[in-house]
């Protein structure tokens, strides 16, 4: 059986107060929802306190950045081990506001998602293409190529240890969703390329679509046969939102 996700990004926003208040109402809504996965992918220093309030629910949890590096002088750096420390499942690998900027390329992707999964950790790999990039027509040259920058180098059979999302950039914050059937194309063109490698991995892959997903639009894209969740942005801020967000799935 697929694993059905929604995890939120909540990129750099929060702070104590905020985060509890956050998370004690999802924690209260999202408990009694069992046929899917929820998460939440937090800022660094919040890692000690979302552990403590999640541990005891259904809820997990997991950072947004890795280290490609396990150990050293790397000032200003977190390694895998360290997440690990913090209870983490996941970590976002290649959302494309670190690829554009901060710089990272596919090779810095692809040996930040070898670190993950050294420590134990499932990366959440993100992809997607920019607006000339799909004006262009080039949408499923890009994915291709920023899913072989990882392949190529941690083998298919990691795959099997990982969620892919989707998320094309020029939906990302924008209020732009890609449609149900341009996502749900994108899903299918990712799902069959895994297939053509590993039938049973590509089967069981989880590949969330990410961009301006609302409580207004989630049913319908989750609705797709190729999409198994969400990775939300803006939306995981609002309580009543995420939460709506993640009974779409579960429905
Ligand atoms: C994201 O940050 O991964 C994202 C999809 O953001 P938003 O939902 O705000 O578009």
């Amino acid at each position: 059986m697929r694993r059905k996700l929604v995890a939120g990004n909540w990129k750099m926003h929060g702070n104590l107060v905020e985060n509890e208040q956050l998370l004690n109402a999802i924690v209260t809504s999202l408990d009694e929802l069992r046929n899917a996965q929820f998460a939440v992918c937090v800022p660094f220093p919040y890692l000690p306190s979302v552990q403590s309030a999640l541990k005891p629910t259904n809820i997990i949890w997991g950072a947004q950045n890795v280290s490609q590096y396990e150990k050293g002088a790397y000032t200003g750096e977190v390694s895998a081990s360290m997440l690990n420390d913090f209870g983490c499942t996941f970590v976002i690998v290649g959302h494309s506001e670190r690829r554009s900027l901060f710089g990272e390329d596919n090779h810095t992707v692809a040996q930040k998602y070898i670190a993950a999964q050294r420590a134990g950790l499932m990366p959440i790999l993100c992809v997607g293409e920019t607006l000339e990039q799909r004006e262009a027509g080039t949408t499923e040259q890009i994915i291709k190529e920023q899913l072989a920058a990882v392949i190529n180098v941690a083998g298919v059979e990691s795959v099997g240890k990982a969620v892919i999302a989707y998320e094309p950039v020029w939906a990302i914050g924008t209020g732009k969703t890609a449609s149900p059937q341009q996502a749900q194309d994108v899903h299918a063109f990712i799902r069959s390329g895994i297939e053509a490698q590993n039938i049973n991995i590509a089967r069981e892959l989880t590949i969330l679509y990410g961009g301006s997903v609302k409580a207004n639009n989630a049913s319908e894209l989750f609705a797709m046969p190729d999409i198994d969740g969400g990775l939300i942005g803006g939306a995981s801020l609002i309580a009543d939102d995420f939460i709506a967000i993640c009974r779409a799935l579960s429905n």
